[in-house]
């Protein structure tokens, strides 16, 4: 069974409140208590991070695997 990785968005994400185009940034997450950087689409006006569905339903194991990497 192949595990799945993180896919990089590849289409263009707009914030819905200044209407600018969001680019991948480094952010802190915090999962499980430890706090992490993660390159996710922001916005770069207000800072609004989106989060892509897969990370939010099920794939937060493959956020634990890369901490243990550290
Ligand atoms: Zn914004």
């Amino acid at each position: 069974m192949a595990q799945k990785v993180i896919e990089p968005e590849t289409r263009k994400l707009v914030c819905n409140k200044c209407q600018q185009e969001m680019a991948m940034a480094e952010v802190s997450a915090t999962y499980l208590g430890a706090n992490f950087e993660i390159e996710l689409m922001k916005c770069p006006s207000c800072g609004l991070v989106y989060v892509p569905d897969s990370l939010a339903t099920g794939k937060m194991e493959q956020l634990e695997l890369s901490l243990e990497d550290k």
